[in-house]
């Protein structure tokens, strides 16, 4: 017998139902029955989409965000949340959300909690906090509601915790204490919840402790052997998790934790299970991620079979499968993808289908192929169509790809002749102006693309609308006095998305959707083959913009690095190989907008960092191909054409040489926050081209006054040289209101001109 499971599923709903319930519940127009109703409803379709299972995860559907429902669980609520006082939902919406009162226009501290990427995921948790003084106590109401739930509707249910060295590990210590000085209170409190669920009659916890796939140093290996030790009379039995990486130097530990069962990502640790089944005890299960929770392609289910009989042979009963980790991290189901081509709907597998493949592999394990034989055929009929089509292999594009030399990757000159050619040419004065690329995105505008989308109106109809959007754009930078300009981004629903659309080689789902955060989805487009540009994307809207004014209109791309880590992409060949083939389309765009005489080019790469691999040892690889392939896109040009990259995070320090490699004319970067601090890591590492560092967040809908930023900006020169310095916003304006973008650029303008008169 082998058993089957899952470790997690989307909890969005197929038509994102969560999101639009929670936004009308924090709009204070759905009541909270009526939320709760709406996560009845997805967890009851949910435990249905996995009937196929032996073991159904319960505990995993959360309104906002797993790791903070883990942080309720266990008491964690900070005092600044406690005291506003409320129900549990609100300290819980409160904690995620914040509110960021307004008083005189400026903006207070907001209460959120932190965020924070989930490993080397797209999905953002809310950062648990500690200080010396923390206390944990259980609230169990949420995960036990959710059991009786499960167990009303007769599922065997497997509850879904994050083990304490991880929730520890994911945390943040605001006084700088050890974290680990909490681990014995926060065992308790695991120890409580244990012989809770022990009597609701459950046989088996969860406990994700993906920690074990980072490096981790002796004190956090130590905590993992005390942490199990002091569990390991568990009234239930322990599955604990590890996903998205190897063991490596862990494996020995992982094997050795007092549990009943071990969870390892069979696809990125593959060449540990060997050593996994040798060193783990004969009264262990181990269960292995066989489909990947990770991408959209269907498994190669004769191949996964061929591997894993052989194990099944020698572990029998003790042999467990499941996807490498939780789905959450793909969308729901391809069967309402109607839109897609057809020939590539065979090839993809989304949620419900992985769940499908697990379940066909675990009857071939226990029955023989044959059981599964017109399941089998139909996958290697799908195998054999991705690998042969023509949709996937482009001759012309490989050829291309084959004949990239260092050379493509150069600029002509230095950047310090670069930069007087192109004074020569732009005329820029002392702390240039300009914005980030996108500006306010009106209700209407987005109304005209979808119906432009859905065919509701025709191509000419379209374009004059946009062409308008961009005009009104240009006369307002106009009349703000900013020195470059952008065309606004009216067309484009999503940075990546857009290119995709555009690119050969991409599919769009309808319903593809991905949490992101909260209710913030994401809907990544699909990679499936050689990518080609087979007509330049984005030169009309320049060209139109460049036309309306004699000031330098800035064209405006995605990089070929954010474009690979926003999007599900093939794993038919490695990631460098692919963001290559990125760079060249985009290289070509680039090479238009130059030709059309558009005479600076911004490539943003707000994913570089994303990109970075989970362990530290593996950075520079990335880091060396990534950066290439920027080079690659953005390197074609002559000496008098400037090139600006845009990156919007706050952690520089340890990627600054990669930054430096780029060598864009001018990086814009969000400083506001932080006040600065960061440029002075940029001056310790001699950066060597230009910045523009934000000077004002424009996450939030207060105006900053021109004082505020003359003080960033001046703050700014202490370490950087004047003429080497932008004055920008941190980020995109797409998500403000006309009302606040145009006085706050009004200031930011007039902060420029002052600057100017004092030096
Ligand atoms: N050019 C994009 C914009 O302004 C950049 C977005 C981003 O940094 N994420 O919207
Ligand atoms: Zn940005």
């Amino acid at each position: 017998m082998v058993t089957t499971h899952s470790l997690g599923f989307p909890r969005i709903g197929l038509k994102r139902e969560l999101k639009f319930a929670l936004e009308a519940y924090w709009k204070g127009q759905l009541s909270q029955s009526a939320l709760e109703e709406m996560g009845i409803l997805l967890r009851q379709s949910n435990w249905s989409l996995q009937n196929g299972m032996a073991y159904i995860p319960c505990g995993d559907f959360s309104y906002y965000d797993h790791v903070l429902d883990m942080s309720l669980l266990l008491g964690n609520i900070p005092q600044r949340i406690v005291q506003k006082g409320g129900s549990d939902l609100d300290k819980y919406f409160l904690l995620a959300r914040g509110k960021t009162a307004e008083k005189n226009g400026q903006t207070q501290e907001s209460i959120a909690g932190e965020m924070t990427k989930w490993f080397d995921t797209n999905y953002h948790y809310i950062v648990p906090e500690f200080t010396k003084d923390s206390s944990f106590h259980l609230n169990p109401s949420r995960l036990l509601d959710q059991i009786e739930e499960a167990k009303v509707r007769g599922i065997s249910a497997k509850p879904v915790i994050i083990g304490p060295v991880t929730y520890l590990w994911l945390g943040k210590s605001w006084d700088h204490s050890d974290k680990l000085i909490h681990l014995e209170s926060l065992l308790k409190v695991y120890e409580e919840l244990f012989a809770l669920l022990a009597e609701k009659g459950l046989e088996w916890v969860q406990v994700d402790e993906p920690a074990l796939v980072t490096q981790l140093s002796s004190e956090w290996q130590e905590a993992y052997e005390r942490a199990y030790q002091f569990l390991q009379n568990s009234p239930l039995k322990i599955m604990i998790t590890t996903y998205f990486g190897a063991l490596r130097d862990n494996l020995t530990l992982a094997c050795r934790l007092p549990v009943q069962g071990l969870h390892v990502d069979a696809l990125n640790a593959r060449h540990e299970i060997d050593s996994l089944i040798q060193n783990l005890s004969e009264e262990k299960v181990l269960s292995l991620g066989v489909v990947n929770g990770r991408n959209i392609w269907k498994d190669n289910l004769t191949e996964t079979l061929e591997w894993l009989e052989p194990i099944y042979a020698k572990l029998q009963k003790r042999l467990w499968i499941a996807p490498s980790c939780s789905l959450l991290h793909v969308p729901l189901d391809i069967a309402f993808e109607t839109a897609m081509d057809p020939e590539i709907v065979t090839w993809l597998a989304f949620a419900v289908q992985k769940i499908e493949e697990v379940a066909i592999l675990a009857q071939a394990l226990k029955k023989g192929r044959k059981a599964v034989y017109a399941q089998l055929e139909d996958n290697k009929k799908a195998m054999n169509s991705r690998k042969t089509s023509q949709r996937v292999y482009n001759a012309a594009i490989r050829e291309e790809m084959a004949s990239v030399t260092p050379e493509w990757g150069k600029r002509l000159s230095h950047y310090k002749q670069r930069a007087a050619l192109q004074n020569t040419v732009l005329h820029l004065p002392l702390f240039p102006t300009t914005t980030i690329g996108s500006f306010p995105q009106t209700s209407e505008i987005r109304q005209v693309r979808m119906r432009y989308r859905k065919g509701e109106i025709q191509k000419e109809a379209y374009d004059r609308r946009i062409r308008q959007e961009i005009a009104t754009c240009i006369t307002q930078q106009e009349s703000l006095g900013l020195d470059v300009l952008v065309h606004g981004e009216a067309e484009r629903n999503d940075m990546v998305e857009y290119f995709g659309e555009h690119l050969q080689g991409y599919a769009l789902s309808r319903n593809g959707w991905v949490q992101s955060y909260g209710s913030r989805c994401v809907k990544p487009p699909i990679l499936y083959g050689d990518v080609e540009r087979l007509a330049p994307i984005t030169l009309e809207w320049a060209i139109y913009a460049q036309s309306l004014t004699d000031r330098p209109v800035k064209g405006m791309l995605t990089g070929p690095v954010t474009m690979l880590n926003w999007s599900f992409v093939r794993d038919d060949q490695p990631r460098s190989q692919t963001c290559l083939n990125l760079a060249m389309a985009i290289r070509k765009e680039v090479c238009d907008l130059e030709t059309s005489g558009i005479t600076i080019i911004q490539i943003d790469e707000p994913a570089l960092r994303e990109g970075l691999p989970l362990h530290q040892s593996e950075w520079d690889t990335y880091l060396s191909w990534a950066v290439n392939a920027f080079r690659i896109a953005a390197n074609g040009v002559k000496d008098t054409t400037q090139i600006h990259t845009h990156m919007c995070y706050s952690e520089f320090n340890d990627i600054l040489e990669a930054i430096a490699g780029m060598d864009a004319d001018v990086i814009t970067i969000e400083t506001s926050r932080s006040n600065m601090e960061l440029l002075r890591a940029f001056e310790r590492f001699k950066y060597p081209n230009a910045i523009g560092p934000g000077v004002y967040d424009i996450h939030s809908p207060a105006i900053p006054s021109q004082a505020q930023m003359v003080r960033l900006m001046e703050k700014a020169m202490e370490t950087l040289p004047i003429d080497r310095l932008w004055v920008n916003p941190d980020c995109g304006l797409k998500t403000r209101r006309w009302e606040e973008v145009i006085p706050s650029l009004h200031h930011m303008v007039q902060a420029a001109i002052q600057l100017r008169e004092k030096v």
